[in-house]
Formats: structure tokens, C-alpha cells, sequence
């Protein structure tokens, strides 16, 4: 507030200047221009959309859009850019059924606010033979004539933002914003594979997508095939909901969400519940700091999606978000069910390599690594060692059912084992498979500790209870955690200050030899970090599952490793362990040839 003028006065602010605020909603970045153009061409029924961009300097020189769609008549041409100016809805009960991109009427006359506007349109049309050309600039109109052009429409947007310099500030680099303008493209392409479209940045193409009704196609475009061919078709159809598209298998992840690509009713959204929905539909298949790749395309309701929520309507908001959520999350966990997912050796062993920083860091049984063999003193066959392997392959043996599951496995062969920690093996197709003993009958355990609920069935009693004594911050967190252990059939009885009589151990671990298991359990579960998005029933089932399982170091017979090979075909799951690692790893005779350099 200015000292010589204390008492402010309320005038009404002139057109020009509320267009300028309007278009600082729609209007943020060159990106935006190109979305509000972009949406402008589909919705007038384009089959081909051209995206030139040509860079000036450090920023985005000009941008313009070019279509075959309707088109506009003379007098359209120039109401387009007046504000709330609209062919989309008539009234607001209009907006529970819409189906078009636009319907705010806000773009065209915001970005002709903070920028010069060249529009020309023809309005495709029996006995139309001439276009129209606009001028606007600063939200005025400059010019207007007709003009001879093809059908369609020409719009090209420059000197952006040239009377909002806070907003020309706020610019980030010309490559930044490049980045914002292809990804916004990458995902408009996949809503819209019966668009073809090209985009071309400073006279070079960069992208040309043909029309196709395969989204794959589109995937492979923009992605290689390499990625595109290792995806799995995602389907689902409730009554409310159709859930279509594509999943990464869990081999090929990311660290970040931002590849997972969401499409509503053909919009491009950003909808964290979708793609959270996505990632819970992988359950234990991923660690749970990785991310799956997704293109994942919904069919809902229009009453049910309130598009609405922003100017720019990237954000939508769901009614039965909930059930649109469980539905997503069921469509990749049912196409990850019935696919075989062996990672192979080629493209996606090497994509899925964690970037720079975000290796999960080794831990007793997990930090292994190709070059060290076991020491020579470890790999000799002791008789007390084989029986201790005996009784835990036993343990998972005999908790099967009788018929093993319609699985997804080739059949295997196993032909040795490596280091006490690999089992190799080939399949019946004629390739070699490397099999992590521990991973594999971790999660053999894992799903037959899940499998079993509460009651006695899944608890046996210790003839001599085994005392557990802890510091006292760790036995309160014990303390919290034994009801869900009981659930999983450990009963544990407080005794006395800060210490604990064992009475029961699941079922599932069998005849224990060693009571120091108990021990590293409880270790476990007192030293891990709970996180929200585990429950203490999972993480003590994880648990349960690493600690019985056969250890890494183990030399195992080759009728040990058959044996334990055969219990994965009862498995849901044979690919990963429960904390999302792989447990397989395939080499095709052509991988073998490539790295030969024998082709
Ligand atoms: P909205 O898309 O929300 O209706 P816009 O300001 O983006 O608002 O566009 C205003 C109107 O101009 C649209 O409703 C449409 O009738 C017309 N229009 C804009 N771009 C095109 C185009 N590329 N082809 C045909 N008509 C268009
Ligand atoms: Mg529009």
C-alpha cells in the first residue's frame, strides 16, 4: 500500500488486464501453449496433427500447431478469441457429459493476452473455398482477411509471454521447457493412437507417430521396441470402469513414478491414485522404492469424473475413486498372474540396473555378487549341512498342495548349482536359466506363510520355550507387534521386565534346530524401519520367509536343487522374492551368441 494514498479505492480492472491474470492459470510455460493447441486440434476431429517449435536464443521462439480438422467459418475465426468463447458446452449440466478436451473457452483468448497469434482456418465444409487469417496480440485483434488454404487450421503462437516479464522470468531453460513440451506429446500420442502425429523442433523431426489403432505401436514409436516387447497387455472390464493398456513386467522399473502414463476418458491426466493403484497391483513383484513402467488407459463413466477441478484440467477428480482405484490395482495384478516373467538378459536387465544412488543396499543375505565364489571351506557337502537343507525343502514340500498351479514356468532342467547360491538350469525351449536358491524358496515360504490365517493350524508349540530378552526400547516395539505375531503363529508371552517366553513358532518353519533363528527374527522385526505402506502382518510374513528359507552359501545336491526347482510351479509368483528382487534370470542361446560375438 502506498503512504501518500492510505485509503484504498475498489475500481474494476479493464479487460486487458483480466485476461492477463486469467492466462497466468492456463497459460504457465510454452508447454501449456502447446497442450491447449494440441487439444484444440483433436477436438476438431483431426486425423493428423503437425507441432512445429523453433527455439530462439535461450528460450521458445514460436510454436505452432497445424490440423485437418473442421476448421472455423469467417465469423468463428475471430469470436474463438474472445473470453468464454466456446462451441464445446452450451450450459454447465453440459459438463457432465463431455467429451472434448475443451470446454472453458479460455485458451485461445489467454494465450493471445501474453502473446502474438496468427491464426488461419478453413472450415472444411461443402462449397467453402477460402479461409480466414486472425492477427491478435496482447489480447487485441490486429488484422483480419480472407486467405487460400487447405482445410483445417494453422495456429502459431510468438513472442510468448512478451508483456508478462514475471511470467518470461519464470522461464527455465530452453531445454527444460523442450522436456515439458515432449513429454506432455509423449502422453497426448498414447491417449490418441488414431492420430498421427509429427513434431518437428528447429526443422529436425523429432517424433512422427502413424495413425494406428494399436496403442503398442504408438508404445514402440516413442519408447523402441525394445521396451514395447517387453510389456504386458493389461484388460479388465467392470461395470463402472474398463481398464486398458500395457505393464512393464517387474524387471524393468524406474525410481520415480513418472513413467507410469494415465489416460481418462482419451484425456492425459496426472492422477496420483491411478498410478498408485498401479504400483500396489505388483505387490511384492517390486521393491518398494521402484516403479513400474505403465500406459494405462481408463474408460469411465463422464458422470463419474469431474474434469473441472484446474484450468489447465490436468488434474481430474474421480468419484468412487476408491473402487476405480481396487479395479486398476486387480487389471495389473491379474495380467501380471498370467504372464511368464523371466527377465531375459538383453534390453531390460539393463534398463532395470537402479541409477547411480538408489542401489538397494546389500544385506547379509542378499549382497552377493557373481565374482565371489564361496569360500572352498563352505562349498564341501557336510552331512549335518544337507540334513538341515533336507528339512527346510521338507518344510515347503509338504505344506503344498497336490496339484501344482497352472503356471507360467518353462520346464526346467536343473544341471548344477554355482557358488552355493545359483542353481542353473535349462528350459525346454533350449535356454539357460540362473535361479537364486535363497530368493526362490523365499518366496515359496513367503506365499505359504501368507496363505495360512490365524488359528492354531499354523502354529506348533516348542517342547522347551525359547526366552527372549531385549532392551527395553526394543521390547516395547515387540510389545506392539505381538498380536500380529500370533496372527502369524508366533506366541510369545511377556516374562517379567522387558522379556519374552516363545511358546509357539509358525508351522511353516518346521522343526527348528537352531533356535538362534528365533533370535535373528526378532532382531528383524525390532531393528527394521516400519513403513506405512507395509503392515506389521506383511513385514513379519517377509520375515518368516527370508529367515527359513534355505541361505545363500548353502551347497546344495542336485536333488535338492530339482526339488526345489519342482515347489516354484505351486507358486503365484515364481519370478520375484517377497521384497520385489528377481529370482530367475534367462539367457537365450542368442544372448549367449551375442556376447560370444559369434553373430
Ligand atoms: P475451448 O477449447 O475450451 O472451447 P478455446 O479457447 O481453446 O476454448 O477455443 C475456443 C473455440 O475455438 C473452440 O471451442 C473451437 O470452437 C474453436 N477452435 C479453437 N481451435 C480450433 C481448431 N484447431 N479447429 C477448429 N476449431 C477450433
Ligand atoms: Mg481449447
Amino acid at each position: 500500500m502506498n503512504i501518500k494514498n492510505p485509503v484504498p479505492t475498489i475500481h474494476i480492472l479493464d479487460q486487458a488486464t483480466v485476461n492477463q491474470i486469467a492466462a497466468g492459470e492456463v497459460v504457465e510455460r510454452p508447454a501449456s501453449v502447446v497442450k491447449e493447441l494440441v487439444e484444440n486440434a483433436i477436438d476438431a476431429g483431426a486425423r493428423t496433427i503437425r507441432i512445429d517449435i523453433a527455439t530462439s536464443g535461450e528460450g521458445i521462439g514460436s510454436i505452432q500447431v497445424i490440423d485437418d480438422g473442421c476448421g472455423m467459418s469467417p465469423a468463428d475465426a475471430q469470436l474463438a478469441f474472445a473470453p468464454h468463447a466456446t462451441s464445446k458446452i452450451f450450459r454447465i449440466e453440459d459438463l457432465h457429459q463431455v467429451h472434448t478436451l475443451g470446454f472453458r473457452g479460455e485458451a485461445l483468448a489467454s494465450i493471445a493476452a501474453v502473446s502474438r497469434v496468427t491464426l488461419t482456418t478453413r472450415l472444411r465444409a461443402p462449397g467453402v473455398i477460402a479461409g480466414t487469417k486472425v492477427v491478435a496480440e496482447g489480447g487485441k485483434i490486429l488484422q483480419t482477411c480472407d486467405i487460400g488454404m487447405p482445410e483445417g487450421t494453422n495456429v502459431l503462437v510468438q513472442n510468448l509471454f512478451f508483456n508478462t516479464p514475471a511470467r518470461k522470468k519464470f522461464q527455465k531453460s530452453k531445454n527444460t521447457e523442450l522436456a515439458h513440451i515432449y513429454s506432455f506429446l509423449e502422453g497426448i500420442c498414447l491417449a490418441h493412437p488414431e492420430i498421427s502425429f509429427r513434431m518437428i523442433t528447429n526443422h529436425v523431426e523429432k517424433l512422427l507417430t502413424d495413425r494406428s489403432i494399436q496403442i503398442l505401436d504408438t508404445i514402440a514409436r516413442i519408447y523402441g521396441s525394445d521396451i514395447a516387447k517387453e510389456l504386458i497387455p493389461v484388460n479388465l472390464m467392470l461395470p463402472f470402469v474398463k481398464v486398458s493398456g500395457y505393464i512393464s513386467r517387474p524387471s524393468l522399473t524406474r525410481k520415480d513414478p513418472s513413467r507410469i502414463m494415465v489416460v481418462i476418458n482419451q484425456r492425459y491426466v496426472s492422477s496420483t491414485i491411478i498410478s498408485g493403484a498401479a504400483k500396489q497391483g505388483y505387490g511384492t513383484l517390486l521393491p518398494k522404492d521402484r516403479f513400474p513402467i505403465a500406459f494405462l488407459s481408463l474408460t469411465i463413466d463422464t458422470e463419474l469424473v469431474d474434469v473441472n477441478v484446474h484450468p489447465a484440467k490436468k488434474l481430474v477428480r474421480l468419484s468412487r475413486d476408491k473402487e476405480i482405484a481396487s479395479a486398476v490395482a486387480e487389471a495389473v495384478n491379474t495380467a501380471l498372474l498370467h504372464h511368464d516373467l523371466i527377465p531375459g538378459v538383453a534390453a531390460p536387465l539393463r534398463s532395470c540396473a537402479p541409477e547411480p544412488g538408489t542401489e538397494t543396499k546389500p544385506d547379509s543375505d542378499h549382497g552377493y555378487a557373481f565374482s565371489t565364489p564361496a569360500p572352498s571351506g563352505v562349498s564341501e557337502i557336510t552331512h549335518a549341512g544337507t540334513r538341515t537343507t533336507d528339512r527346510q525343502l521338507r518344510q515347503t514340500e509338504l505344506a503344498t498342495g497336490m496339484e501344482p498351479l497352472e503356471t507360467r514356468l518353462p520346464v526346467l532342467e536343473v544341471i548344477g548349482q554355482f557358488g552355493g547360491i545359483y542353481i542353473l538350469a535349462t528350459t525346454d525351449s533350449g535356454e539357460l536359466v540362473v535361479i537364486d536358491q535363497h530368493a526362490v524358496h523365499e518366496r515359496i515360504l513367503y506365499e505359504q506363510v501368507i496363505a495360512r490365517t490365524s488359528g492354531d493350524h499354523c502354529s506348533q508349540e516348542l517342547i522347551v520355550p525359547f526366552i527372549v530378552n531385549r532392551p527395553m526400547h526394543e521390547a516395547a516395539v515387540l510389545r506392539d507387534l505381538l498380536p500380529a505375531l500370533s496372527q502369524a503363529g508366533f506366541i510369545l508371552e511377556e516374562f517379567g521386565k522387558d522379556t519374552f517366553l516363545v511358546r509357539s513358532i509358525p508351522v511353516v518353519l518346521g522343526k527348528l534346530e537352531d533356535m538362534a533363528m528365533i533370535d535373528e527374527m526378532v532382531n528383524d522385526l525390532v531393528s527394521e524401519e516400519p513403513s506405512g505402506a507395509v503392515n506389521n502382518r506383511e513385514r513379519i510374513s517377509r520375515i518368516i520367509a527370508c529367515r527359513g528359507a534355505i541361505k545363500a552359501g548353502t551347497v546344495c545336491t542336485m536333488e535338492q536343487c530339482q526339488r526345489l526347482v519342482q515347489q516354484l510351479r505351486f507358486v503365484k509368483n515364481p519370478f520375484t522374492c517377497p521384497h520385489g528382487r528377481p529370482t530367475i534370470v534367462r539367457f537365450t542361446r542368442s544372448d549367449l551368441d551375442a556376447m560370444f560375438k559369434r553373430i
